[in-house]
């Protein structure tokens, strides 16, 4: 199956998610956004292919989402060293149970998708949930909203049956999760799409300044220990760039953001019985 076959095949699924996402959130959003979603259904193209390293990524210039032509190379080099190949079609990378909270890694997801013997648009459908999110004007860039974002698509992916990988952020998922049982489910299903800028004036006006000085404090700390993960992301290639970038992601500590979590908690929840 040829390229462009697969680039119809993920408009056909990114349009699927856009329904989901529509049909999750179209009460909480404003109604222009509604349409703008609504006008995302009906566009002919939301998805590119191109040399771009071996992220999938949504670009706001070209208000698409691009795929990573490098992971054809990829599944061709692993299939030539992994005599495991396609033997285990049927197994699923996550299951109900872990789809949420797991320790997955782009390194474990490849070779899941090798043993499992995936093809290229399957592994591309695996990453097109978390992309048609941003898409939608779920936020990204920084780690807390990726997070959030990363969170709000296992979310998806369990309520609506959705294959996804499961794989991106995972630690940072923990935290994110951490945050909801503090913000609340349904606060944090807006803030996803608050723009970066307004998040902070939007937890003050919706909660109080603590609760934002929180969420700014964490972001700050996980913006900088991933820093040099979220550096190199876009210069890696091949499978040594996917292991270069496991290595890279294991190399931090969260033990500080689990203590300011704890902290918060004792003296603005535990103290009120809020918790
Ligand atoms: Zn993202």
């Amino acid at each position: 199956m040829g390229k462009i076959e697969d680039i119809k095949y993920l408009e056909i699924k990114v349009k699927e998610c856009i329904e989901i996402i529509l049909q999750e959130y179209k009460e909480i959003l404003p109604a222009d956004h509604v349409r703008h979603l609504c006008d995302l259904l009906n566009n002919e193209s939301n998805v590119l292919m191109g040399e771009v390293g071996i992220n999938c990524f949504y670009s706001s210039s070209q208000e698409k989402i691009i795929f990573p032509l490098q992971y054809y190379a990829i599944i061709e080099e692993l299939k030539k060293t992994d005599k495991r190949f396609s033997t285990e079609k049927n197994r699923r990378f996550v299951s109900d149970e872990n789809k949420i909270v797991n320790d997955n890694n782009y390194f474990t997801f490849f070779e899941y998708a090798i043993v499992a013997g995936l093809m290229a648009r399957e592994v591309f459908e695996m990453f097109t949930l978390h992309e048609t999110m941003h898409l939608c004007g779920a936020t990204g860039n920084d780690m807390l909203s990726e997070a959030f974002t990363e969170l709000k698509t296992r979310e998806l992916s369990l309520k609506y049956g959705i294959e996804t990988a499961c794989c991106n952020y995972s630690d940072e998922v923990k935290i994110a999760i951490e945050l909801q049982k503090i913000f609340g489910k349904d606060l944090c299903d807006k803030l996803i799409f608050v723009p970066n800028d307004m998040k902070m004036d939007f937890l003050r006006t919706k909660c109080k300044e603590e609760y934002a000085e929180l969420y700014q404090q964490i972001n700050v700390e996980l913006n900088c220990q991933m820093h040099e993960y979220q550096n190199r992301r876009y210069s890696v290639d091949g499978i040594n760039g996917v292991k270069t970038l496991v290595l890279l992601y294991s190399n931090k500590n969260y033990d500080g953001i689990y203590r300011m979590i704890e902290e918060f908690k004792s003296k603005y929840l535990y103290d009120n019985g809020l918790s």
